[in-house]
């Protein structure tokens, strides 16, 4: 087995470091939680868990995954638990077994590369994602050249410039933008990783259209529904907080992005924790209002811990900001919707149905 992309292997049994139980230290005024809405699991991310699960109920285990099925590791050691094997490319996969692609999606040389091997493919790309791809594709064929904005390395960004990689350029911030060289200034068109800051990428736009005033915009908005609720929810909360907590992992692009956005919109400290034992004692010193939420990989039962741990320190008193109500559902990746006996498994998947 391989590591997976955060360079941690995914076998090793996490451990959380230890702490003693939070106090309950007196503050100047009351103590409360702010707990933002929309958080936690969008669609995409509980169709990708679902498609392994039921991979591995409908085909047996061990499924292999290419790459963490989502950026989180509470759900890949889960996962493990059930029978997944996480590795980095299709090479490592015994030929003819199930390979699940992951919810950021792979180029077409991973597709043909499992083809090659023999390899049965269960496709969990987001479909949010997939429409980045098919944009990619089409803006190559009509002979754009494609700005990218995103992160270098990040797997998703490694599966968009794959469909178009003799016409991307990838664009990894604002500064980055005032000093790209772009061979044919014409025919440009801007698209973007589906994770980033809302707020940064429209910096990075502005730049780039100084210099190039032609750019033409995306057809609809790359960064996803659920990236962009989670971004306004937190920058509702994040004014009157002295302290933000966002659950996400360090891998975690949207969970990372909102740590920034609490910060830049008047958070007094910001910090990202993968489980409730990480709250540090001295983050709550003197701090009266803390604000909540978690990136869009992350199930809620991890909120709910940090809810009671906080508790646990006075911070018994919580009220949910909502922003916005995310209905957005798709269906199994299609390779799942029919099983061996041809029964059909149509459900709708959104982001509460895994609370
Ligand atoms: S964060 Fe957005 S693009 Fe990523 S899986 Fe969720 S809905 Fe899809």
């Amino acid at each position: 087995m391989s590591t997976i992309t955060n360079g941690a292997p995914v076998s090793t049994p996490i451990v959380p470091e230890r702490r003693a139980r939070l106090t309950d230290e007196p503050v100047a005024g009351s103590k409360r939680v702010l707990l933002a809405a929309p958080r936690g699991y969008c669609a995409g991310v509980d169709r990708a868990v679902i498609a392994v699960e039921k991979a591995i109920e409908q085909y047996g285990a061990p499924v292999y995954v290419r790459k963490q099925i989502v950026h989180n590791i509470h759900v890949v050691t889960e996962l493990e638990k059930r029978g997944a094997i996480f590795v980095d490319e299709v090479e490592e996969v015994p030929p003819g077994s199930h390979i699940v692609f992951s919810a950021h999606g792979v180029s077409p040389a991973v597709v043909q590369g499992a083809a090659d091997r023999g390899l049965a493919a269960i496709d969990a790309t987001c479909p949010l994602v997939t429409k980045v791809h098919r944009e990619a594709v089409r803006f190559s064929k009509q002979d754009y050249r494609i700005l990218l904005i995103g992160h270098a390395g990040h797997e998703e960004v490694e599966g968009t410039m794959g469909h178009a990689p003799e016409r991307t350029i990838l664009i990894g911030s604002p500064e980055e933008a005032d000093t790209v060289e772009v061979p044919d200034a014409d025919e440009l068109i801007w698209l973007s990783q589906t994770t980033l800051s809302v707020d940064e990428t429209m910096e990075t736009v502005r730049r780039l259209r100084e210099r190039f005033p032609h750019l033409q915009d995306p057809p609809s908005d790359d960064i996803c529904y659920a990236t962009q609720n989670r971004q306004v929810a937190i920058k509702k909360v994040a004014p009157e907080c002295d302290l933000v907590i966002v659950v996400g992992s360090a891998n975690s692009s949207n969970s990372v992005r909102l740590v920034e956005v609490a910060l830049e919109y008047g958070a007094r400290a910001a910090y990202r924790v993968d489980y409730a034992s990480e709250i540090r004692q001295e983050w709550l010193d003197g701090v009266a209002t803390v604000g909540v939420t978690s990136g869009a990989s992350v199930p809620e039962v991890l909120v709910q811990q940090v809810l009671a741990d906080l508790s646990d320190a006075g911070y018994g008193e919580v009220e949910e900001i909502t922003t916005a109500e995310e209905d957005l559902l798709f269906s199994l990746p299609k390779e799942l919707r029919v099983d061996k006996s041809g029964k059909r498994d149509d459900r709708a998947l959104g982001g509460r149905t895994r609370a």
